[in-house]
């Protein structure tokens, strides 16, 4: 047998001695198992959140270790889980009972029971989390590999410990985590293991929307998202979880013109727009920026084909796929339903740049004026150079006159220089359409640069449009 090696480096802050000596006092055996392991052998910064596994009651094991903790550490217990955690500083651990589990058809719960180290190992997705280091004294440091997981972290291979048919349909959920560390990691999903998650896609129907959602978080959030999406193409998964994605796959072509697959160009914008932000949310924008485009698509004799209104019927799909998802429908929603809507507002502008139509892009876009142009930016993917910078440069421009319009006119956070109390005050009124009337001519005057945005200005043009209309100074 080749010798167990020894990761007792991993093991440097003071907690793990800690929960040694605590598992040692309750006679348990304990390990570190999982996400922790996996991360320090990647050398993927320091995690925070660590997998203890007990032989036994994790929660005795996590009283105990607060116990030695010096003063007070609470422990969160979830009974129902057989779960407990501790946060101590910056580190959040979470201890198991060792457990070994059976899995029925129509559920992803298993049926739980005690077990030993190797059930526990056997329970876990893939070799790669599989990985525990012992805290025992007899063996403190030991890795233990049963499935042969640091050969896959070197190999870059994301492969389940038993069949994985079994393992897939067991709990749906794997099948997205595959794809998810696959994006993350930069690691390839292993053959047969890829096969059995084309065999099982429609089981995730049986996942909830939230774990689902969860997970895409995740591959939106990595560096290379397009790993993750398109992966979802290859396995079969993306319809049960995008259908609107799918349905912008492929090229049409009549009368020899062609569009482009606007699946593979979002995926690009999404893998653009992760190099300049990590804002989630505005990376959901550009995942779904084109969406309106499969049911708008048209093909026009004159014009070829046109996806007209896009933006504003994606808008609508928004709100409907973050309700199917159970998204939040809330701000978050909001502003990504604002970005896909006005997704095209910087490109009409590129071309004739005037300082109007800027000072109209900045009220209209307010405060994500900045997440609206580098979405756009995100959006350029023409394989011509030329043209690349050609566009690059036109929304420089854009950019520096939304700075200059900016300076002068501050429209971002644009508040009406007269109040409507004061409108009705002059002109001795009651809340009436007139008072609306008067409000939009200012604000139109300010976007159109005939006043500066200002209150002396704003009174004085106030004054004459409430003349023009017939009213009286009281
Ligand atoms: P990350 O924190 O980056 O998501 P992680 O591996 O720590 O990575 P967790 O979801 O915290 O992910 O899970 C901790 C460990 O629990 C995993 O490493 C794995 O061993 C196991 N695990 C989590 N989810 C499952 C699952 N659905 N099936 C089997 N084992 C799982």
């Amino acid at each position: 047998m080749s010798k167990v090696p020894n990761l007792a480096s991993a093991l440097d802050s003071s907690i793990f001695k800690t929960i040694s000596k605590a598992a040692a006092r309750l006679s348990l055996e304990s390990y570190v198992i999982g996400g922790y392991v996996r991360d320090y052998i990647l050398k993927r910064g320091d995690a925070k959140d660590i997998d203890i596994v007990a032989v036994g009651s994790g929660i005795a094991l996590a009283n105990e270790v607060a116990k030695l903790i010096p003063g007070r550490t609470k422990v969160s217990v979830f009974k129902n889980f057989g779960t407990a955690m501790i946060k101590t500083g910056l580190m959040e651990l979470e201890f198991v009972g060792a457990r070994k589990e059976s899995y029925r058809e129509e559920s992803r719960k298993p049926a739980v029971e005690d077990g030993t180290l190797e059930d526990d190992q056997n329970r876990r997705d893939f070799t790669i989390n599989a990985l525990a280091i012992s805290l025992n004294d007899s063996n403190y440091g030991d890795l233990l590999d049963p499935f042969g997981g640091v050969d896959d972290l070197k190999n870059k291979i994301i492969r389940t410990p038993l069949d994985p048919d079994i393992t897939y349909s067991d709990d749906p959920l794997r099948m997205l985590r595959a794809i998810r560390f696959a994006a993350q990691l930069h690691f390839s999903i292993e053959k047969d293991s890829l096969q059995a998650i084309s065999r099982n896609a429609e089981r995730i129907k049986i996942i909830s929307k939230e774990r689902i959602v969860d997970e895409v978080h995740k591959i939106l959030a990595s560096e290379k998202p397009s790993i993750g999406f398109a992966l979802l193409d290859k396995t079969g998964l993306l319809p049960y979880i995008f259908p609107e994605l799918l349905a912008l796959k492929g090229i049409e072509e009549v009368e020899g013109q062609r569009h482009k697959d606007n699946f593979w160009h979002t995926l690009e914008v999404v893998d653009n727009i992760a190099e300049t932000t990590d804002n989630v949310w505005l990376r959901w924008a550009a995942l779904l920026h084109d969406i309106g485009k499969a049911p708008t698509k048209r093909f026009d004799k004159k014009t070829g084909w046109t996806f007209h209104g896009h933006e504003f019927v994606g808008s609508k799909m928004v709100y409907k796929l973050f309700k199917r998802l159970k998204m939040p429908l809330n701000e978050k929603m909001k502003f990504v339903q604002k970005m896909v809507l006005m997704s095209s507002r910087p490109i009409v502008l590129a071309s004739d740049v005037t300082d109007s139509a800027v000072r109209r892009l900045v009220f209209d876009a307010g405060v994500h004026v900045d997440d609206l142009m580098t979405l756009c930016e995100a959006d350029i993917t023409t394989k011509n150079p030329k043209r690349f910078q050609k566009y690059h440069n036109n929304f420089k421009r854009v950019r520096e006159k939304i700075v200059e319009v900016e300076e002068r006119d501050h429209i971002r956070n644009f508040q009406p220089p007269v109040s409507g109390e004061e409108i009705m005050k002059t002109f001795g009124l009651k809340p009436s359409r007139e008072i609306g009337i008067i409000k939009e001519a200012i604000k139109e005057a300010i976007l159109e640069g005939e006043i500066p945005n200002e209150y002396e200005a704003a009174r004085a043009f106030m004054l004459k449009k409430g003349n023009e209309i017939g009213l009286k100074v009281v």
